[in-house]
């Protein structure tokens, strides 16, 4: 009996060290510990880090790099982390931002009663591109009809989505609904006070950024995270 649990374990773990090697995990966990972290492994779909301040999830896509807090504490003998996101190219231009903002205030329904309407922005061939998806949109939703491989949200390094005369806050659908790894925005209040609150969102996590650095404000549209510092 004993040697056949011996010759089980054996089989058990040299058929999946080599399965491991071939296939590493798309999410990896990494204890900071005090030397430098590494570099966020090209196979990892995200990574947990686990530091003296807390859990972080990090993450990796062409154009954006970003560091979040999932949940803090105190752990003693690790490294701190730091929570950033960085977008490697340029702020999207105002332009863009104002065709927005008027594409959401015409968004409406047969009734002429405002709709929500979701709007992705991609870097190609040197310039950000505003695409309005196929969508389904009612007065509380909007969904992009097509995430497949080639489509602009599979492109999106933002998604902005307008919640018209109401508050620019993220509600339970928008939590269950950016589950990508991007920036996602929300805008609000756009017929009295327009206003967008951005945030990072890594694979459910989420975490509130200023627009500084990714999109140019106009002048009416005030930035939340400002407001409520
Ligand atoms: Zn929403």
């Amino acid at each position: 009996m004993k040697l056949l649990e011996h010759v089980q374990k054996h089989v058990a773990t040299t058929s999946l060290l080599p399965a491991i090697a071939r296939n590493p995990p798309l999410i990896q966990h990494i204890i900071a510990t005090n030397q430098n972290l590494p570099e966020i492994a090209p196979t990892s779909m995200y990574e947990y880090v686990y530091g003296s301040n807390g859990t972080f999830v990090r993450a990796k896509r062409q154009g954006l790099e970003a560091i979040a807090p999932v949940s803090y504490y105190k752990a003693k003998g690790l490294k701190a982390i730091s929570a950033s996101v960085q977008m490697t190219y340029p702020a999207v231009p105002l332009m863009l931002v104002e065709q927005m903002l008027q594409a959401s205030c015409i968004a409406c329904d047969g009734n002429n009663k405002p709709v929500e309407i979701v709007f992705h922005l991609y870097f190609e061939n040197g310039n950000w591109h505003l695409a309005i998806p196929e969508q389904e949109q009612t007065a509380t939703s909007c969904k992009p009809l097509d995430n497949s491989a080639n489509s602009t949200y599979s492109k999106a390094i933002v998604e902005i989505h307008s919640h018209h005369g109401m508050k620019a806050n993220f509600s339970e659908t928008d939590n269950r609904d950016e589950t990508g790894f991007r920036i996602y925005g929300v805008i609000g209040e756009i017929f009295s006070k327009p206003q967008i609150r951005m945030r990072v969102g890594i694979y459910g996590h989420f975490y509130e950024v200023a627009t500084t650095g990714i999109l140019e404000l106009p002048a009416q549209l005030t930035d939340c995270l400002e407001e409520d510092w």
